[in-house]
């Protein structure tokens, strides 16, 4: 919990009431949660909230790497706890479950190598989508 809110501060985002329920909601669950679930449970604790707030702060954590989205075979938008949020790395999707793995493995110095000399150019950072199918639904 404490490196999330730390990870909240690095990125300039105060420590609300809310942001850190919605962490909380996640560490506690350790599920993969879409926004009405995150609302349902929140609504408990903070009867206040509306949902656009919860939509509102979903993505805003996802920007800072604290929840992986994720898109269910139905279309739905799902919502992970990332637990490496303060090291490179990247995520495997399931496309069936949207079950989501930590890869600590990354092998991109050979393509930005390529990249800085084909264009002379500065590579500063990378994004990968990798999906599949899990240990369970392939
Ligand atoms: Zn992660
Ligand atoms: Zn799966
Ligand atoms: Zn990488």
């Amino acid at each position: 919990m404490e490196s999330y809110l730390q990870n909240l501060k690095d990125n300039c985002l105060k420590i609300t009431p809310r942001r850190k329920a919605v962490i909380d909601i996640f560490v506690s669950n350790g599920s993969r949660m879409g926004p009405y679930d995150v609302y349902g449970k929140l609504k408990k604790r903070l009867s206040t909230i509306g949902l656009p707030t919860v939509y509102r702060i979903l993505s805003e954590l996802k920007d800072i790497g604290i929840l992986v989205q994720s898109i269910s075979e139905d279309r739905q938008l799902r919502y992970s706890l990332c637990t490496l949020p303060d090291v490179h790395h990247h995520h495997f999707t399931c496309r069936k479950c949207s079950k989501i793995e930590e890869v600590e493995f990354c092998n991109f110095k050979g393509v930005s190598r390529f990249i800085e000399k084909k264009f002379n150019a500065k590579v500063e950072a990378h994004q990968v989508q990798i999906e599949g199918l899990c240990s369970e639904c392939k």
